[in-house]
């Protein structure tokens, strides 16, 4: 594990929000898919159900979404910024069978604030720890999904195993009607087979 458990499933959540605006089509459209968003990534605390809360959500996307393009300085400003809007204050709480981690607004603060703040919060681990290099964008083909790379080896390409079996499959095609055996061709140095200890 890199970070604590509670800021990788923190950042994981807000790639998940981030990807609902950039599939090309809002995957966000209305209340309902909301609710099911925030039931999926198992946010607790209180809800408006209205469309001024969805409205909220959406207008953080993009703004989490920079740290994405960001430098560590423009970064670090944008986590200060999030942190500094929601008047974020770190408590440690215990709740719902998690043990103690940090929440930095109270349960009864607007959705949009407490995901603003709890991003901000994971956030600042990736950068304080000069981790930032972690956030990517899918390698797939016709994918723009982001992802943070947890990986031990940093070796984390795609935003998921859909992505990484479709590339993986076509790379396969490709060398087949390349007449090249398996593990050869694109996207595979004959080097790193041969690093390998025989036997
Ligand atoms: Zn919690
Ligand atoms: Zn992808």
């Amino acid at each position: 594990m890199i970070f604590a458990h509670d800021t990788e499933v923190a950042l994981a959540s807000a790639a998940a929000l981030v990807n609902t605006g950039r599939a090309g089509t809002e995957e966000l459209p209305g209340t309902g898919a909301l609710d099911r968003f925030v039931a999926a990534w198992g946010w607790t605390g209180s809800r408006a159900h209205d469309q001024a809360e969805l409205d909220a959500v959406r207008r953080l996307r993009p703004r989490l979404e920079r740290l994405w393009q960001a430098g560590e300085d423009e970064a670090a400003e944008l986590v200060n910024t999030l942190l500094r809007e929601a008047s974020a204050l770190p408590q440690l709480v215990k709740h719902d069978g998690w043990d103690y981690h940090l929440h930095a607004t109270p349960p009864d603060a607007p959705l949009a604030d407490r995901m603003a703040v709890e991003a901000a919060m994971a956030f600042a681990d990736v950068i304080r720890s000069g981790q930032l290099g972690r956030l990517r964008v899918c390698a797939a083909t016709g994918c723009d999904h982001v992802h943070i790379d947890l990986s031990k080896n940093r070796s984390r390409r795609f935003c998921g195993v859909s992505c990484a079996n479709r590339t993986n499959v076509a790379a396969y095609r490709s060398r087949r009607a390349l007449g090249l055996p398996r593990g050869t061709g694109p996207g595979r140095p004959a080097s790193t087979r041969a690093a390998r200890p025989a036997g």
